[in-house]
């Protein structure tokens, strides 16, 4: 059998304020496949976030491991983890994030250019993602001058631009009514089943959950139990 493409050891996160000690991951031990779609589902405050934040390496656990790729991500130094995201993974988040002076095609074109990709290529490959999320025409559309959903659909391109191995999402339909939150879920599911990509999804919402492979269902910092979904085809 193939190594999992991210694997969780006991993973333990403990934040301290004043004389208070705050549980938020207990000790979590968990592997994803490669090419799995995975939803971390839990109550606000259950310690969804925390967990995602740990495997993207945005902060140092307490104890245990995040091994992503074969690498341990929490040993590594800024540098190391700005070029390891940079080169492998994709984020997408529930306030979208986009930079409000940039026009979608800048957006979406942005991390290209963290990349070094000259400008006719990264031009020409902002154009496909954005045709791919259904927002050709919407290229010079600053994001106040789109919904909440085309917003989210930019995002998503600009997380795929890169053509990351794995991409993050914390409550990315968060903001979104039901509709949107269906048509923002076949999007991403299908876009990483095409390119065999990992996705991870934080949701507090068993009806977004729905579009996962693999639900791990989080509570008071700790897995209560794993379920899996039926294959679902788009
Ligand atoms: P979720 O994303 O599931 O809503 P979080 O991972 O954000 O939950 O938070 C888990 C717990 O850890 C909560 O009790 C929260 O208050 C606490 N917490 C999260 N981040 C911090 C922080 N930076 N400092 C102190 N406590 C935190
Ligand atoms: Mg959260």
């Amino acid at each position: 059998m193939s190594k999992p493409i991210i694997d969780i050891r006991n993973l333990r996160k403990v934040y301290r304020m004043g004389d208070e000690k705050i549980v938020a991951l207990d000790n979590i031990s968990l592997t994803i496949e490669k090419g799995e779609i995975c939803c971390l589902l839990g109550t606000s405050g259950s310690g969804k976030s925390t967990l995602l934040n740990m495997m993207a390496g945005l902060e140092k656990p307490t104890k245990g491991q995040v091994i992503i790729k074969n690498k341990h991500v929490e040993k590594m130094n800024e540098n190391h983890l700005a070029s390891f995201r940079q080169n492998n993974i994709g984020f997408v988040f529930q306030s979208y994030n986009l930079l409000p002076t940039l026009t979608a095609l800048e957006n979406v074109t942005l991390p290209l250019i963290f990349k070094g990709i000259p400008k006719a290529i990264r031009e020409k490959r902002a154009k496909k993602m954005l045709e791919a999320v259904g927002l050709e025409g919407r290229l010079s559309h600053k994001p106040s001058q789109m919904s909440g959903g085309q917003q989210q659909r930019v995002s998503i391109a600009r997380a795929y631009v890169t053509n990351p191995e794995i991409v993050f999402a914390d409550e990315p339909t968060g903001n979104l009514d039901t509709k949107t939150t269906f048509e923002i879920m076949n999007l991403f599911t299908s876009m990483a089943k095409k390119h065999n990509q990992t996705l991870i999804i934080v949701t507090h919402d068993v009806e977004t959950s729905v579009y996962a492979n693999k639900i791990v269902h989080i509570r008071d910092g700790n897995i209560e139990k794993i379920t899996y979904n039926e294959k679902k085809e788009n």
